[in-house]
């Protein structure tokens, strides 16, 4: 998580809302990509953290399956990222701050664990969440 919070703060610096994610190896070990929120930075609506490292995770294993991998994001994933989530096969979700106004991993929805799906990752959530949480109340403080 402290990593994926280095990559939150390099999004600023393309004037994107700092959200970042890491996606780690299926023994753990590896950090496989990282990606930041670069949406204003490259004008893709696509260009959310998550799917940024999931894109690069997956270009660096050659193949789209991460199965046995964790992504690691600094705010809780949205309708796009958590259907890209499930899409990837990752084994994990590890998420920091909630987002009560369009979490789709626990909070508005809960579409990773939804049981009509085949694929539900494990979703831990919390990690360093005040941290997380500060780091976007701070940048639309100053907005
Ligand atoms: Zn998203």
């Amino acid at each position: 998580m402290r990593l994926a919070l280095d990559e939150a703060h390099r999004a600023v610096r393309g004037g994107d809302v700092p959200v970042g994610a890491v996606v780690l190896s299926a023994d753990g070990t590896t950090v496989l990509a990282t990606g930041h929120n670069e949406r204003e930075a490259t004008g893709d609506p696509t260009a959310h953290a998550e799917v940024v490292a999931l894109r690069r995770a997956a270009l660096e294993l050659g193949e789209w399956r991460l199965t046995g991998c964790t992504l690691v994001v600094t705010l809780e994933p949205c309708t796009m990222c958590a259907g890209a989530l499930v899409q990837s096969r990752v084994d994990r979700v590890v998420y920091g701050a909630r987002d009560e106004k369009a979490g789709a991993a626990g909070s508005l929805w809960d579409l990773v664990r939804d049981r009509r799906l085949n694929h539900r990752p494990e979703v831990i959530e919390g990690v360093l969440a005040d941290e997380c949480a500060s780091l976007l109340t701070d940048f639309f403080r100053d907005r």
